[in-house]
């Protein structure tokens, strides 16, 4: 680790009233020229005594603004001191998460990671549309059956065919024959560049890509393709509970990632991340917004500067060590239920680096996964799967309960 450790509250609390002190203060300076304040003092007091102690809390009713893209260029000067907290915070994720070399990444803090996904999709589009003079129709969406619906969400909006590849019942893992079949019919209707999204853990079974099958087919059929990783779910927790996880920029063929801090790392929502390698994030610059200083090169415009400080706070609290501690907990808690359930030979899915363990519909009876609030797959009488994903407040006596009631059940039936 290079840039991540674990600081002291009160480090955390001079860092970012020192940022603060960086930044325009609207109390304070003159001036006059945005449209911005700091948070209405009606509502919001600036003089709570509480906001002394709570960094994050303080930088709210400051109300900074990160417009646009601070890793590339110059930015909005007016708040620079707490953009400065931004970049250390992608710096963290893109180096010591990541494993990127040292100011090879843009990013920002994206709104979610349905945002981060579709930006990394746009990018690639003009990407191929400005080296490759490419048409939209040339250009496919390449991505599993188990993709988040943002994915089919940007290729609504940028106008690209999505091909959704099939995968096993049973493991969730892609089909590459399948997959081949796919790609050489759409190069056989005319697609000739492919934007790839291999996910780092899929939201309904915790199932991880390898993104070597795509590449591998896309490679001996000399295709043109790029490839980035939706890690918005996973993001935080496989590259803690797989050591040797191979899924980051140490991969060259890997272009940008997407991780969402307001899921595993309990952040405020409005905190996903993308991250990408340098040399992409300029193909989505849009040069007519001239009153921001800076170029523009993201999906949104103002963004709250709080969301940075924020994922600054939680990951310079625990540190590496720390947030190791915390995943290898729930990857114990997952261990223990999946074991339950093998006592009780009820089948499940489960990647053994996730926290998410997702159950066969025949083996839970409707009411309890109502009773306990398990998320099914689909929200019809075709759902085949109820999912249990072990967060910060699913301890092993919340999973007992359930454990508990499924055995009730059996012994009846
Ligand atoms: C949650 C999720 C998203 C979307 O993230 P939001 O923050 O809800 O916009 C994208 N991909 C995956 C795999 C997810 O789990």
């Amino acid at each position: 680790m290079k840039y991540w450790k674990k600081l002291p509250h009160q480090s955390l609390q001079t860092r970012i009233e020192q940022a603060l002190k960086e930044n325009v203060d609207f109390e304070k300076d003159t001036s006059l020229g945005y449209p911005a304040s700091k948070l209405d003092d009606k509502v919001f007091y600036s003089d709570a005594p509480f906001l002394k102690d709570a960094p994050t809390l303080k930088t709210y009713v400051a109300n900074p603004n990160h417009i646009g893209c601070h890793t590339y260029g110059s930015s909005e000067s007016a708040f620079k001191g707490t953009q400065e907290i931004e970049r250390e915070v992608l710096r963290v994720l893109a180096v010591d998460f990541f494993k990127m070399e040292d100011e090879q990444f843009d990013g920002y803090i994206a709104p979610g990671g349905t945002e981060a996904n579709i930006q990394a999709i746009w990018v690639f589009r003009n990407f191929f549309n400005h080296h490759f003079d490419a048409s939209n129709d040339e250009i496919a969406i390449l991505a599993s059956e188990d993709t988040h619906y943002s994915i089919p969400k940007a290729s609504n909006l940028l106008n690209l065919d999505l091909l959704q590849a099939k995968v096993g019942f049973d493991t969730r893992e892609i089909d590459p024959e399948a997959l081949r079949s796919m790609i050489e019919e759409a190069v056989s209707n005319g697609k000739k560049y492919f934007s790839v999204i291999a996910n780092m853990a899929t939201t309904m079974f915790g199932s991880v890509d390898n993104p070597d099958v795509y590449t591998d087919i896309l490679e001996s059929m000399d295709l043109e393709y790029k490839l980035h990783i939706d890690g918005a779910y996973g993001g935080f927790v496989y590259p803690f509970s797989n050591l040797k996880s191979a899924v980051n920029f140490s991969n060259p063929k890997i272009s940008s990632i997407t991780i969402d801090a307001h899921k595993m790392l309990q952040a405020p929502y409005g905190t996903g991340v993308y991250l990408s390698r340098k040399g992409l994030i300029e193909n989505v610059l849009t040069k007519e917004a001239e009153y921001v200083e800076g170029m523009d090169l993201t999906l949104c415009g103002s963004r709250s500067g709080a969301n940075a400080i924020a994922v600054y706070m939680i990951l310079f609290t625990y540190g590496p060590y720390g947030w190791y501690e915390k995943i290898s907990i729930l990857q114990m808690r997952t261990d223990w239920f999946c074991k339950q359930l093998d006592h009780l030979s009820i089948p499940y899915f489960r990647n053994e680096h996730m926290n998410i363990v997702t159950i066969y519909s025949s083996h839970i009876p409707q009411d309890i996964a109502e009773k306990f609030d398990l998320v099914p797959e689909q929200h019809n009488e075709n759902n085949k799967w109820y999912k249990v994903v072990i967060m910060d407040h699913v301890e092993i006596d919340n999973l007992l309960q359930l454990i508990d009631a499924l055995k009730e059940r059996m012994k009846i039936a």
